[in-house]
């Protein structure tokens, strides 16, 4: 497989994924590549049946081997919400200072800090045929927002065993442990094999 389509216009995502594949002899294409499609609805109640939708998309579109990754967090003051929802849950609050806010309190008010992410990426060789490839990664919420890099929660989610949020790592240091690249390397074992 020389050829793969990452459909995704998240430029962070695409950015982080990229140098992954980088030296896999895989050339990557994103939707960026193309001329703007309007994306599916992101209609699953999980975050794989949100990848295969997405996956499958592009697969129909393109008709080359495409994957599709589908995240979030997942906090336990918030009963693992936002989860599939993380993108929305920005709109429900109007904006990301709010929706920071309002996790930190929570997270304060029970004393809980625990939450996970997770990414479900679905692989499409054909129209009958999705592999999944999965990666979680567990650790608490900040007491604030901190660091400037990264997109969506990075600035309030510090990994275990770590002492910084993902938005104070560099996405090189991010990459070394994120639960986007446990779930892109079990991809790569397998295309690349
Ligand atoms: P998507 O549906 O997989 O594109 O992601 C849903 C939302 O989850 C994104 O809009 C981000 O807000 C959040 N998210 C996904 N992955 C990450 C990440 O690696 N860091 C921070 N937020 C993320």
């Amino acid at each position: 497989m020389k050829n793969l389509l990452f459909f995704s216009s998240n430029k962070n995502k695409i950015s982080e994924v990229k140098k992954l594949f980088k030296g896999s002899g895989i050339k990557l294409y994103s939707l960026d590549d193309f001329e703007k499609i309007k994306e599916p609805k992101e209609t699953g109640v999980t975050f794989v049946e949100n990848a295969k939708i997405k996956s499958l998309c592009g697969y129909k579109l393109f008709k080359i081997p495409c994957f599709a990754d589908d995240s979030g967090i997942c906090i336990n003051a918030l009963n693992d919400k936002p989860g599939v929802k993380s993108k929305r849950f920005f709109s429900k609050f109007l904006s990301k200072k709010n929706t920071f806010n309002h996790i930190l309190n929570k997270t304060k008010e029970s004393k809980n800090k625990a939450a996970y992410f997770k990414t479900s990426i679905c692989l499409t060789l054909n129209e009958g045929e999705h592999i999944i490839f999965e990666g979680k990664i567990n650790g608490t919420i900040s007491n604030f927002p901190l660091g400037k890099n990264g997109f969506g929660y990075d600035p309030i989610f510090i990994p275990n065993g770590q002492n910084k949020t993902y938005g104070q790592m560099t996405q090189t240091q991010k990459n070394t442990l994120s639960h986007r690249s446990l779930a892109i390397n079990k991809l790569l074992g397998f295309v690349v094999s």
